[in-house]
């Protein structure tokens, strides 16, 4: 057999052939060698298991010439340092999303301190959102929403294998809270312009129902900024993550529907317009 070294080298090459990323294989051989991220340095000297080569080869020809992304092969991805199962039911995690999380934690924090919060997740997807903000604050009751129902199943068996305590409704956007009233909402909305050219390993294998928003991308913020006073306490922050081109046509949005608000736009790491804050005090 092969030591991981020669592998990593050998695939790594194939890859980059191929017009692939090379770090995908690395991540492929660490999961199929059910390794932690330190293992793979310590052990490139020794030779991989038979069987866990096999799979491996098989999973790289699945990224190479299927063009599967790695998440779906090994269905799983890291989202705030928490594993989170993935399938082609829900939007794989995006790293945006975990910028959004960070700002949304900070903001709950300075704007509520330590009193009781409730916080509605909207097109919750795998769960990402809501599941990491209860973990991160005690403070936090979550409740994630989404219109497909197999979604909804993969945010609650990821909720439940990370123990965090979140309530998941089937409905589309505000429909399932229409009742209920919340100091947080927080949404990732599908926002890529429908006719907008999508990366094929996105495209044919992300649900587009998670993906795309009308023909400005913007559907979905018209659709909540019409109602979402109606699901919200007095005092409320609503954290939107939005496409880069997108954040003026929203803030705009935002003043038409929104009185007495507050609005903070910022950038991701890629220094990319992708969070709007809205605070009403
Ligand atoms: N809330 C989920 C996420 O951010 C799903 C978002 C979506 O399907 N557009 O990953």
């Amino acid at each position: 057999m092969p030591n991981y070294r020669d592998i990593l080298s050998i695939n790594e090459q194939y890859a980059l052939d191929n017009g692939k990323e090379n770090t995908a294989i690395k991540l492929l051989l660490m999961h199929f060698a059910g390794f932690k991220p330190t293992d793979l340095m310590l052990k490139l000297d020794q030779e991989m298991d038979p069987v866990q080569y096999r799979r491996f080869l098989y999973a790289v020809d699945d990224y190479i010439k299927h063009n599967r992304p790695i998440q779906h092969i090994t269905e799983e991805e890291f989202f705030y340092g928490h594993r989170f199962c993935v399938n082609c039911d829900v939007l794989i995690p995006r790293y945006e999303t975990e910028e959004l999380v960070t700002y949304t934690l900070d903001y709950i924090q300075d704007f509520f301190g330590s009193t009781p919060i409730d916080v509605v997740d909207i097109g919750t997807g795998s769960g990402c959102i809501a599941t990491v903000l209860s973990l991160e604050n005690k403070n936090i009751k979550a409740v994630g929403t989404d219109i497909s129902d197999k979604a909804i199943d993969v945010a609650k068996r990821n909720a439940t294998s990370l123990k965090a305590d979140v309530e998941f409704l089937q409905g589309n956007l505000l429909e399932p809270v229409q009742d209920r009233k919340f100091d947080v909402l927080v949404c990732n909305p599908p926002y890529i312009p429908n006719d907008e050219v999508v990366d094929p390993l996105v495209k044919d294998h992300e649900p587009h129902i998670a993906l795309f928003g009308g023909h400005d991308g913007l559907d979905f913020y018209r659709a909540l900024l019409e109602n979402v006073e109606s699901v919200l306490k007095p005092r409320y922050i609503i954290a939107f993550e939005h496409a880069y081109h997108t954040a003026k046509v929203l803030k705009k949005m935002i003043k038409q529907h929104l009185k007495d608000v507050k609005i903070v736009q910022l950038k991701d790491m890629q220094g990319k317009d992708r969070m709007t804050f809205i605070f009403k005090n």
